[in-house]
């Protein structure tokens, strides 16, 4: 019954389909298949970015390194220990070890832990419903090393996440923005980059995905304005993961079948 197919419906149908020809220009692959979903979690999963902005503050306040929440929105998906490199090098032109920045970083994901409170982001069971009832495989793909959501994945979405297919920050040299983590993904999905969907919410997130050569997309659920995704090369933006829960099942009939 074609003609109920809703202006919306239709509206998403051309905005996939033109953003799959930029995707397939700009990667110069001959196709794309949907097999498989690299999943990024802070931002995504959990509407936790709040919370970790608040304990970096705290920790580098307390070392004396002068910082404003909002740029920790900037430095997501970058791994703890890179953020603090840069932070550390920025106020004193000081170069941490290895180790010194771990033990940093024990700090900071301790203040996560006292003052956090571990909230779903709205939609994203939805998406993931989506996703496992089309059969799209799904891999974590996450530059923290935070165990408490971590280890609360599999609790919160069931059967979302095998223990083998998902990377973080323990899995990588280098984080996002660099394309090393969705590299990982695509090889832990068992898939080509032309058959995975990044989905992201960092600027940094983006640009890692796109360097890895998967269709890319953004979901705003964050300060960041919508220029930042278009700059980081977004395949498609999304203004909240409610909007995109919405849209998941017709983008996957389209990604999937290529019509
Ligand atoms: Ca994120």
């Amino acid at each position: 019954m074609k003609e109920q197919i809703s202006i919306q419906d239709r509206e998403l149908a051309e905005e996939a389909k033109e953003a799959l020809a930029r995707y397939l220009a700009r990667t110069g692959w001959k196709k794309f298949h949907l097999k498989a979903a690299l999943i990024d979690m802070d931002g995504v999963l959990y509407d936790s970015m709040k919370y970790h902005t608040l304990a970096w503050v705290k920790m580098m306040t307390e070392m004396g390194v002068p910082c404003t929440r909002e740029e920790f929105y900037a430095y997501e998906g970058m791994t703890g220990t890179a953020t603090i490199a840069l932070l550390l090098k920025r106020a004193f032109g000081k170069v941490l070890s290895d180790e010194e920045l771990r033990e940093k970083y024990k700090i900071k994901t301790n203040y996560f832990k006292l003052d956090g409170k571990k909230e779903l982001m709205p939609g994203a069971d939805r998406m993931l419903k989506s996703l496992m009832d089309a059969d799209i495989d799904r891999v974590l793909v996450t530059g923290s090393a935070q165990s408490t959501l971590l280890g609360s994945l599999d609790g919160d979405y069931p059967g979302a996440f095998t223990p083998e297919k998902r990377v973080t920050a323990l899995d990588v040299k280098h984080g996002k923005p660099d394309p090393e983590p969705y590299l990982k993904g695509q090889l832990k999905a068992g898939a080509k980059p032309w058959e995975c969907m990044v989905i992201e919410n960092a600027p940094l997130g983006v640009q890692s995905g796109v360097a890895s050569g998967s269709f890319t997309v953004a979901v705003t659920t964050g300060p960041i304005e919508r220029e930042k995704f278009v700059e980081a090369g977004a395949d498609m933006i999304f203004d909240s993961m409610p909007e995109f829960a919405d849209a998941l099942p017709q983008l996957i009939d389209i990604l999937k079948n290529n019509r």
